[in-house]
């Protein structure tokens, strides 16, 4: 079995534990910070022993080195980012599968975000760790990759099974549905999912993880080849990767 704790540090960064009990191994994904993991470890009685990175912005392996240094664990992360992810080990590309004890993980490429950001998929427990590529109704910032690359990667996150859960590293979401009903304003789903968020953001409540079928159904990045969508934004049967540009822009400067 796996546990998963989300910790929320630097306002809206989540970053999570994945501690296997049978093997008694644990990751950490994206450690903005090394403090507060190496408190939980320590509160968990748990050993690190994998960290694993999805991009090398400062916000995703700022707790890289710290945590190698007390933990010996081994440092993952894309072979297109080993001159940029600081203590990087072991270097994994498309379709590279790790393992965290018996459980498989896969490696998806995902550029856009950063030309070298890549993303983590259990397939076997229906999880993807998905960095800042995929937002709960929204998306990464485009810094290094075109729309073109970016609508790539998330054809390839659409094609998941439904049910994935969906772990992503920012808190953004209250602001997102807000952008997406910009876009959709009578998307049942979305309207339903952001009254849902209001109300958790209110208690102090994480939004996150969603799952790969919500997002299906209320998010304008992963919908731009929707009818739905293109008719709210009278871009009928515009090419997909025109309005992913275009939407993105729009949120750019929402
Ligand atoms: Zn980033
Ligand atoms: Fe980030």
């Amino acid at each position: 079995m796996l546990e998963i704790i989300q910790i929320l540090v630097l306002n809206d960064n989540y970053i999570y534990l994945i501690h296997d009990s049978d093997s008694m191994e644990t990751a950490t994904v994206d450690p903005a910070l090394g403090a507060p993991v190496l408190n939980e470890l320590a509160e968990k009685k748990w050993q690190l022993t994998h960290i694993f990175n999805t991009h090398h912005h400062w916000d995703h392996v700022g707790g890289n080195l710290e945590l190698k240094l007390k933990t010996e664990c081994q440092i993952i992360g894309s072979k297109s980012d080993k001159n940029r992810i600081p203590g990087i080990d072991l270097t994994v590309q498309e379709n590279d599968k790790i393992m965290l004890g018996n459980h498989p993980v896969v490696i998806i490429e995902t550029p856009g975000h950063t030309l070298g950001h890549i993303v983590y998929y259990f397939p076997e427990d229906a999880l993807l760790f998905c960095g800042d590529t995929l937002f709960v109704m929204g998306c990464g910032r485009l810094f290094e990759g075109t729309p073109e690359q970016m609508w790539q990667s998330l054809e390839k996150l659409k094609k998941l099974p439904g049910q994935t859960k969906i772990y992503c590293t920012h808190e953004y979401t209250q602001a997102n549905a807000r952008f997406a009903l910009t876009i959709e304003p009578e998307n049942e789903a979305l309207l339903a999912k952001a009254q849902q968020v209001d109300q958790l953001r209110t208690q102090g409540k994480p939004t996150v993880p969603s799952t790969i079928a919500e997002e299906l159904a209320t998010n304008p990045f992963f919908r731009v080849n929707i009818p739905d969508l293109q008719s709210s934004i009278n871009l009928q049967g515009v090419p997909s990767t025109e309005i992913f540009a275009e939407i993105r822009k729009r949120k750019d400067s929402f």
